[in-house]
């Protein structure tokens, strides 16, 4: 038998944080004393009063078939809270519902590209956004950015990977990994060359509501009427209200986009899960305090861990302003050895931490972060403490 697979699918690479997640798994289940700092996900449970609007989705029979881009009292109340907190007014019909901002971000993707086309994608990037763009048969055009500048490009760099191939720009601001927030004069940058080059702009703003010292996030479409225009705005429910297995996310973005994007979900999931629909809607609806509350305690977990990276000699690669991860230079130990091994990248040095002291970190490599690893701190407090002592033990057992 001959039987082949398509060349897309031989291209994708398997999500690497999701893999961690099984290794992880299987060590715990073998009875070992893991932490893992590798994890995407919110520790806490979802808010009493969403799990408690979902049970009642299902008793009041919300079970059927929604309207595919989703019900339209949670795209009004999505609208709403895109105005509350960034001024934009979208209507309705201009905001789609998926299953996860990941579902989104694909379909605007799929929305937009031909064979061929480019995307500008700065360095350090979402592991996803590679192989979501290879999945829509496009091209990444990767930027390469170094800790002496934040990790964001410059408007320079921004300039030179344009083409006239480019149809697109992904901004991911808080970043995941670095969890750099995008300055206004950044965003302008990129717009202004969206607008002369006439390209999209796809900015995941999953993020936005975790920024710490008084940094606030700024969306590209906030920039200028030109920008809103060309801006696929992606957000969700995963990371502000701890929902990452419900499943939801939205875009917004102009019209015949947001349409186009419809009718492929249409031919996909058809909408995303009708109870999901319902808890998001009392997520948004109801008061904000778990959101401000969590966001408290990934502040606090944030300076303690700085505190104790900076105690124990360990290096972040830049100052995280939002999201939950932070980057650790793990470049002083490549060439260094563990146990005879030469921990020749990072790669191998999360290999080895993870075999050795049993803490779970990700490879800088696959997000572009060469010579780093992440760091997620939404684990709690001792989990934090006991992490950071455990490095900084297999750090200096390195010869
Ligand atoms: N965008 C970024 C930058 C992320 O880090 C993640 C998840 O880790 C997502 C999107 C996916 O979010 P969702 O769970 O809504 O699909």
């Amino acid at each position: 038998m001959s039987l082949q697979l398509s060349d897309i699918a031989k291209s994708i690479t398997p999500s690497a944080t999701l893999g961690l997640n099984a290794t992880v798994a299987l060590l715990k289940a073998q009875g070992e004393d893991v932490i893992s700092l590798g994890v995407g996900e919110p520790d806490f449970d979802t808010p009493v009063h969403i799990r408690r609007a979902a049970k009642e989705a299902i008793d009041a029979g919300k079970t059927r078939y929604t309207d595919v881009k989703g019900i339209p009292e949670l795209r009004q109340a999505i609208a709403d809270h895109i105005f509350a907190h960034k001024s934009l007014r979208y209507s309705p019909d201009e905001i789609i519902v998926s299953s996860g901002a990941k579902q989104a971000i694909v379909l605007a993707l799929q929305s937009v590209l031909n064979p061929g086309d480019e995307v500008i994608l700065p360095s350090p990037y979402w592991i996803s956004y590679t192989e979501m763009i290879k999945i829509a048969g496009g091209k990444p055009v990767i930027i390469t950015t170094d800790p002496e500048t934040d990790f964001l490009p410059t408007p320079a760099q921004l300039a030179e990977a344009v083409s006239e191939r480019t149809k697109a720009i992904i901004i991911n601001s808080p970043n995941n990994p670095t969890g750099t927030i995008w300055p206004r004069e950044l965003l302008a940058a990129a717009c202004e060359l969206a607008r002369k080059h006439d390209f999209f702009i796809i900015s995941d703003e999953i993020y936005e509501d975790l920024c710490y010292d008084g940094y606030t996030q700024l969306s590209p479409a906030q920039i200028s009427d030109d920008a809103k225009q060309r801006t696929i705005l992606v957000s969700g429910f995963s990371k502000a209200y701890a929902m990452t297995g419900w499943r939801m996310g939205y875009a917004s973005g102009p019209l015949f986009a947001i349409k186009a994007m419809g009718s492929i979900q249409s031919h996909m999931t058809g909408n995303p899960n009708s109870i999901t629909q319902y808890a998001a809607l009392t997520a948004l609806t109801a008061p904000q305090d778990c959101v401000v509350d969590m966001a408290h305690s990934f502040a606090r977990r944030r300076t303690l861990l700085l505190f104790l990276l900076a105690q124990n000699a360990l290096r972040p690669g830049v100052m995280p302003k939002g999201a939950f991860y932070m980057l650790l230079d793990v470049r002083p130990y490549i060439g260094k050895k563990c146990d005879g091994e030469v921990i020749e990248d990072d790669g191998k040095f999360a290999e080895m931490l993870l075999k050795k002291v049993f803490v779970a970190v990700i490879p800088g490599t696959p997000f572009g972060a060469k010579g780093f690893v992440r760091l997620s701190y939404a684990v709690n407090d001792i989990q934090i403490s006991e992490a950071v002592r455990r490095i900084k033990n297999f750090v200096t057992g390195l010869e």
